[in-house]
């Protein structure tokens, strides 16, 4: 059998890393700046993160939310702290995806309505519910035009509140920052108005903070920037650092209901092991001013060129946007100077490294680019 060919794939094979630092099989070492997509938080195989892990898997592997889960308990308690949003509830599912749509689910049955705002550029996952609310025609299929969807402009509140006042929409869903659509940030009035007109209308504004949330920003989470409450919050990637793991926040002011929402592996032993031990790691090593030190340190160091049109981006969460195609780039950083980056769209280069990045791994990634620049 053969694997289902979708990926365009680096010719690297990792076979151990630690850190930023990543090996591979012919033991070249590389710096990692992309944390897999965002989802390394406190560092590869971290021996607190690995000692949980393992700790966990001797006592017990699985058992199904139809009993007790300390972890779980745990967990709640420790995100509500670090987060600031200790009066709403957790709900634990696996990704980001599946995350996004017990949101929109949420919202649906919160409100009574069926349509979703959602934002050119988006992208909030690849199910058929998450993928609806994601406005790139490579991924979405013909299924997905059974979802009731209206994108508006990043930015623009009016177009916004004309559709809130049609009075059929649960919900606006919105990523604290644009990852995958190229480092689009709200403006801040943007999401404080959001926050006012979904509560005037009466629909739930719902923040994705998969890729941008978990400290990545130099706050918990991305819209805190603004100083707004949002009614559900969904989480994935970093918050297991690699382990399965996704979550949504739920304002007091949702009501739950027994088996409104429901997952067979989501919040399970292993990964409650992962995850407490991420938000204990963030929390004594002080993971999230670092990424919000070292990230403005790139910004801030970037070197200028013709060739580069903007950097945009707070914190660990960066785009370096060129006037041309970055793939060559990208290639000499990986190949010549064994940096690993992430991409967007064909002329940025993002960055999603681990939170525990050093200002002299940031270094050597602003030379390395000074020099092929
Ligand atoms: N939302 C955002 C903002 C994302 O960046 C992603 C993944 O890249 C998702 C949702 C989907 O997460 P997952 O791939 O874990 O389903």
């Amino acid at each position: 059998m053969e694997l289902f060919d979708v990926y365009s794939l680096f010719d690297v094979t990792p076979v151990k890393a630690q850190g930023c630092r990543v090996w591979d099989d012919k033991g070249v070492e590389y710096l990692d700046l992309y944390g897999g997509h965002a989802v390394i938080s406190v560092g590869h195989t971290h021996p607190r993160y690995v000692a949980a892990l393992k700790d966990q898997l001797d006592k017990i592997g699985f058992y199904s939310n139809s009993v007790q889960n300390p972890l779980q308990v745990e967990l709640a308690h420790k995100l509500g702290k670090a987060s600031g949003y200790e009066d709403y509830s957790l709900f634990l599912d696996n990704s980001g995806a599946e995350s996004n749509e017990n949101a929109m689910k949420l919202a649906s049955f919160h409100t009574g309505k069926d349509r979703i705002i959602a934002f050119h550029k988006s992208f909030h996952g690849r199910t058929s519910g998450a993928v609806a609310v994601t406005d790139n025609p490579k991924i979405v299929s013909p299924f997905n035009a059974v979802h009731k969807v209206t994108f508006c402009d990043l930015n623009d509140a009016e177009a916004v509140e004309k559709e809130l006042m049609k009075g059929d929409c649960a919900g606006v869903i919105i990523e604290g920052i644009q990852g995958c659509g190229g480092i689009n940030l709200p403006d801040i009035e943007f999401l404080r108005s959001l926050d006012v007109l979904c509560r005037k209308y009466d629909a739930v504004l719902i923040l994705d903070e998969v890729q941008s949330g978990y400290g990545r920003t130099g706050k918990f989470f991305a819209h805190q920037w603004a100083d707004i409450k949002p009614g559900i919050i969904t989480m994935g990637k970093g918050i297991a650092n690699g382990f399965p793991c996704g979550g949504i926040l739920i304002s007091p002011e949702f009501e739950a209901v027994k088996g409104m929402l429901g997952t067979t592996f989501g919040g399970n032993y292993l990964a409650m092991a992962a995850a407490n031990a991420v938000l204990d790691i963030m929390n004594d090593e002080k993971l999230v001013a670092n990424a919000g030190e070292v990230g403005e340190w790139i910004k801030a160091n970037i070197p200028s060129s013709p060739r580069i049109k903007e950097v945009r981006g707070r914190g660990l969460m960066l785009g370096i946007e060129f006037n041309e195609d970055v793939a060559p780039i990208r290639k000499k950083l990986l190949f010549e100077k064994h940096i690993f980056t992430g991409v967007a769209g064909k002329n940025m280069v993002r960055l999603l490294a681990p939170l525990c990045l050093k200002k002299e791994e940031a270094e050597a990634f602003v030379n390395a680019l000074k020099e092929i620049l």
